[in-house]
């Protein structure tokens, strides 16, 4: 028998999509098969996917990967799932919000984990950021998300993109673009374009740093105040006048230049010289 199209899933239980849940279902082929590609699942491999919706790409995964754990949020979609994957073993649903999953629970002693996921909209940074600093022994993330912030994830110093969110990503991953995503290819139609990127867990953060709250803190105000220059957004760390030059003398950083001129590695030496000040 063939397989179903998401149209014709949706059609046949006559599924009423949830806007406030970013339920914009894949329904381009050429797209899934880019998205499965990428993500380069074997016969070893686990694989978490966060909204499976209809469930069309959870079977495309479900046909390479050891086992597939499948996080949906919605009810309705519960039993179209159970129904429509009910041919595969190695297929496992869980009903949670994905913002509240543990996921070592689901990693457990697996060595080989990758997480693929067509993310909703109105979640995406907050999974993405959930999914990094909870430091997950995952391998790989390939997600589809709005253009706009896969641009900012993979963004360069002195582009206008750049921002807390690549340094964030970059410095727990390497950043893979693998293709734009029109409107067309999803039903009912986003208002946004989308683009698929694969993010490849380095073994080590890409800067070691003494204090990495202290790291994500100083990123965090120079782009709070995106014109401000370092030092006038660097006030609110609460350091006298002369630490402050101390630190940007040691760390060689010029006050003057704004946030968005830093490379990672030079936040990380301007983190740890304010570290040494505190
Ligand atoms: N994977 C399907 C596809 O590609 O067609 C659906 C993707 S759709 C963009 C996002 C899916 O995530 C929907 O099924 C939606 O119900 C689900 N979802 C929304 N918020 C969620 C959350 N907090 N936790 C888990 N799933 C969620």
């Amino acid at each position: 028998m063939e397989n179903l199209s998401t149209k014709d899933i949706v059609e046949k239980y006559g599924f009423k999509f949830t806007k406030s849940l970013g339920q914009n279902f894949l329904i381009d082929n050429s797209v899934l098969q880019d998205i499965v590609e990428s993500a380069d699942v074997g016969e070893n491999d686990v694989v978490i996917e966060i909204g499976p919706g209809v469930g069309t790409l959870t079977r495309e995964l479900l046909k390479k990967a050891k086992k597939v754990y499948a996080i949906e949020l919605d009810s309705d979609l519960l039993p179209i799932l159970t129904e429509e994957l009910k041919e595969f073993n190695n297929f496992e649903l869980i009903h949670k919000d994905a913002l509240k999953v543990d996921f070592n629970e689901i990693i457990g002693e697996e060595k080989s984990v990758k997480v693929v996921a067509n993310l909703p909209y109105y979640v995406t940074t907050p999974i993405i950021a959930k999914l990094l600093t909870e430091k997950y022994n995952f391998k790989s993330l390939t997600i589809m998300i709005q253009k706009e912030v896969g641009e900012r994830i993979s963004s360069a110093p002195n582009c206008k993109e750049y921002g807390s969110i690549s340094l964030l990503v970059q410095y727990y991953c390497d950043v893979q673009v693998v293709r734009k995503v029109s409107a067309t290819a999803f039903l009912p139609r986003p208002k946004v374009e989308s683009i698929v990127i694969r993010l490849d867990k380095l073994s080590e953060p890409k800067v070691k740093v003494k204090d990495e709250n202290l790291f994500f803190k100083i990123i965090r105000n120079s782009f709070n105040m995106r014109r401000k220059t370092l030092w006038n957004a660097l006030k609110s760390l609460n350091l006298s006048k002369e630490n402050m030059e101390v630190a940007f003398m040691k760390a060689s950083i010029d006050p003057k230049r704004r946030g968005e001129t830093l490379s990672i590695e030079e936040f990380g030496k301007l983190a740890d010289c304010v570290h040494e000040l505190l």
